[in-house]
């Protein structure tokens, strides 16, 4: 397995070039760098490999037609991969959306020696952009084969699949407030013993999950139309249809699923 490492400048000792092609917000990953004048950003290292993210400009197409998204380039490449194919649509995205100074509309400049695009002009700084979810699985009951989950179907997903409970952090809110705040705005439940269990950056377009364990305290299901469709426990015998292995919505539930 691969192991990266998110330097701001290669390393010494480089053992080959890996660019990844983002176009629009599809990736293409090759051993060429493409056009000298599209901006390029250094990733960081994987193993002794220099990973860089191209800024193909709109219109141009490296790949001809062999980009995808990265929900399709999940399972074809390894997680790391994966991972740092995430990472260049993120920065990418960034630097696209952060030319100009948000304060006094000069154009930014990228800064040596930290990921910030600054202002020469007033000096505002602009960082990466990251927005902090909550997901968490509410469980309710005892450990063991009658404990029963909170799964729910959200208005804006396509298949009849349930999920757990997801939702931004707002400003001034720990994750533990946003977690108690989301359960009770979609579904009218309170809950406690709010556990963490990982983490995982979501680069659509800018996300970093952040899933924890809560046990349901009190409260019946009243669900906010708005949101949710359709929420309901389920025992582990009695599944509904989940998430695919690359959300860590699956990932809660899977490790639910063998705790009994
Ligand atoms: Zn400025």
């Amino acid at each position: 397995m691969p192991s990266f490492n998110p330097a701001l400048r290669p390393s010494d000792a480089v053992g080959g070039h890996r660019y990844i092609h983002v176009i629009g917000a599809t990736v293409f990953v090759d051993d060429r760098p493409g056009d000298p004048t599209w901006p390029r950003h250094f990733l960081g290292m994987l193993d002794d490999e220099a990973v860089w993210g191209v800024d193909v400009p709109h219109g141009d197409d490296p790949s001809y037609g062999a980009a995808t998204d990265l929900y399709s380039y999940y399972g074809r490449a390894s997680e790391v991969e994966w991972l740092v194919a995430g990472r260049a649509v993120q920065l990418i995205d960034w630097a696209r959306t952060h030319r100009f100074c948000g304060r006094c509309g000069a154009a930014t400049e990228a800064q040596p020696h930290e990921r910030a695009m600054k202002c020469p002009s007033c000096g505002l700084l602009a960082f990466p952009r990251l927005a902090p979810a909550m997901i968490t699985l509410v469980t309710k009951g005892a450990p063991g084969a009658d404990q029963q989950a909170l799964l729910a179907r959200g208005v804006q997903f396509r298949g009849p699949m349930y999920s757990c409970l997801a939702g931004f952090v707002e400003p001034g809110e720990s994750l533990e407030g946003a977690v108690e705040r989301e359960v009770f705005e979609e579904v009218g439940l309170s809950v406690g013993n709010i556990q963490y269990r990982g983490s995982q950056p979501w680069p659509f377009p800018h996300s970093l999950m952040v899933g924890f364990r809560a046990e349901w305290t009190a409260g019946d299901i009243v669900c906010d139309p708005e949101e949710i469709v359709d929420a309901q426990w389920f025992t582990r015998d009695a599944l509904p249809s989940i998430p695919p292995h690359i959300s860590i919505a699956r990932k809660l539930i899977d490790a639910w699923l063998v705790d009994a």
